[in-house]
């Protein structure tokens, strides 16, 4: 484990996409990617050798001022942010961010569920990739799943992710943070693709089990 993270860049926001949009967050982009989609719109992250090294105490420190400034929870995110251990900044998040006024920051990961688990979170974005499909851990435990909309291959990628959880995991546990009555499906088109754009609104159209997610951060042309 380590106290330093390579960072591609850290700031205060709203949370674009998901269940939680339009919430103000603070964001930390982890550098380094190996899962290789072809239409990432981070690619900048992936070679973590040309992002700095950040101690975890720096990183903490301005969580602590967007806190102040209004930040509800943060989110770890990349690159891939699990192909590092995270145990030790996450446990550091959650001890310097407490005490007798208030409770820790709730910590958000996105995540495609590649690697295996590490750190503690309150929410977890799982972003399944169809070319490298996630590790079952992944498959119980998240809150929402936001599937990425390209083509029709992505569609059908949705509906039999949705089918695998709900077979392997099918009981609701009232003591569990990840009930699956709790879970939250979306499909997201890929950004500046309108067919991919067209197809996600007929599908939400026909399945409503499914939400529609929407970059609206670049809508809005914000970070
Ligand atoms: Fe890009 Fe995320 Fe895919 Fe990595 S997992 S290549 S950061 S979209």
């Amino acid at each position: 484990m380590t106290n330093f993270l390579p960072l591609v860049e850290q700031f205060h926001s709203l949370q674009g996409e998901g269940y939680h949009a339009g919430k103000s967050a603070f964001f930390i982009r982890l550098a380094g990617c190996k899962v290789g989609c072809s239409w990432c719109d981070t690619k900048h992250s992936w070679d973590e050798k040309k992002h700095p090294s950040i101690s975890i105490k720096n990183i903490i420190n301005q969580i602590k001022i967007a806190r102040e400034q209004g930040a509800s929870f943060c989110v770890i995110t990349g690159g891939e942010p699990l192909h590092h251990n995270l145990n030790k900044f996450c446990k550091a998040i959650k001890k310097e961010t407490s005490g007798e006024q208030q409770n820790p920051i709730k910590i958000h990961i996105e995540t495609s569920g590649v690697n295996s688990i590490s750190g503690i979170y309150d929410w977890i974005t799982l972003s399944p990739k169809r070319h490298l499909p996630p590790k079952n851990y992944f498959l119980e435990h998240f809150n929402e799943i936001k599937i990425i909309i390209n083509d029709k291959k992505d569609l059908e990628f949705a509906k039999e992710i949705r089918k695998e959880i709900i077979k392997k995991f099918p009981t609701s546990r009232l003591d569990n943070k990840f009930n699956q009555q709790d879970k939250r499906y979306f499909v997201q088109p890929a950004w500046d693709n309108e067919n991919g754009l067209s197809l996600t609104i007929d599908f939400v159209k026909n399945n409503p089990d499914w939400n529609l997610s929407l970059q609206t951060h670049k809508y809005l042309k914000i970070k």
